[in-house]
């Protein structure tokens, strides 16, 4: 198991001494070389999960394994690619520049073939030399997202990636995305608010629930690979994409 989530919960301190439970109890695990998209309404807890494995937080209570190590390690061995909403590109620096910074974190030479080739893979390669003030939102996260692949790592977190990109760029990189994955077979944990876009790349969805978050339901997809945009009109998909939107409806209206 790559990534394991074993009863976990998360409390944090409120004013006056008490504590809130933000996450309850989730179990959750991430087989090597799988994807798996974590879908559920906001403040339910999503990004505090990508937070745990990627070591930024430490779990009140339960354990959180990456390769069956402590995530500080796997992260002090820079093994995770992240890509995270809140994309750090230093504003000062080109977009070449931004892509060599996971370079200098781990005290390894700058590949600058792998750079422009993970560039030119999100359509960014005439904006290597540009300023993220100069480029979208949308093309900010491509950025990003290159940046997370740029050390080759052997799990990736992505929250939320590609929330600011339109349609039709969104389809696009996530035909990009599942031919990164399928090369590479990188373990990855996708957050995400689109069910298409889950049912289109995920082998697993987990579907969570709020206050407090829980993991309420789990589903195998069972598209062959590689998947194209038609399978979205198949009557399996629609059937299933039903099914994913009723979890999310909130139980108490
Ligand atoms: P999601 O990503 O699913 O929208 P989050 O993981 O960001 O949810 O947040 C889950 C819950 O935990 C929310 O209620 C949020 O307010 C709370 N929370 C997250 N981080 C902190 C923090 N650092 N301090 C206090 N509360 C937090
Ligand atoms: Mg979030």
């Amino acid at each position: 198991m790559s990534i394991e989530i074993d009863h976990v919960s998360m409390e944090f301190p409120l004013d006056g001494g008490k504590a809130i439970r933000a996450i309850d109890s989730v179990n959750l695990t991430v087989q090597q070389g799988e994807f798996v998209a974590l879908i559920g309404p906001s403040g339910c807890g999503k990004s505090t999960i990508l937070r745990l494995v990627a070591a930024l937080e430490r779990p009140t209570f339960g354990r959180v394994a990456v390769e069956a190590a402590e995530p500080t390690e796997v992260s002090r061995s820079h093994r995770l690619g992240v890509a995270f909403q809140d994309h750090a590109l230093l504003p000062w620096l080109t977009v070449r520049k931004n892509m060599a910074i996971p370079f200098h974190a781990a005290r390894r030479p700058v590949d600058w073939k792998r750079i422009d080739e993970l560039l030119a893979l999100v359509g960014l390669e005439q904006f290597a030399n540009a300023r993220p003030a100069q480029l979208s939102g949308g093309m900010r996260q491509r950025v990003s997202i290159a940046r997370a692949l740029v050390l080759r790592p052997t799990v990736l977190l992505l929250d939320e990636p590609f929330g600011a990109l339109d349609a039709v760029t969104r389809r696009s990189m996530n035909m990009e995305l599942q031919r990164i994955w399928s090369e590479d077979r990188i373990t990855t944990l996708l957050v995400t608010h689109g069910v298409d876009e889950a049912l289109l790349l995920a082998d697993r969805i987990i579907v969570m629930g709020g206050r407090p978050g829980r993991v309420i339901k789990t589903i195998e997809v069972p598209f062959a690979r590689p998947r194209l945009p038609e399978i979205q009109r198949s009557a399996a998909f629609h059937q299933l994409a039903d099914e994913l939107t009723l979890a999310l409806e909130p139980e108490d209206n």
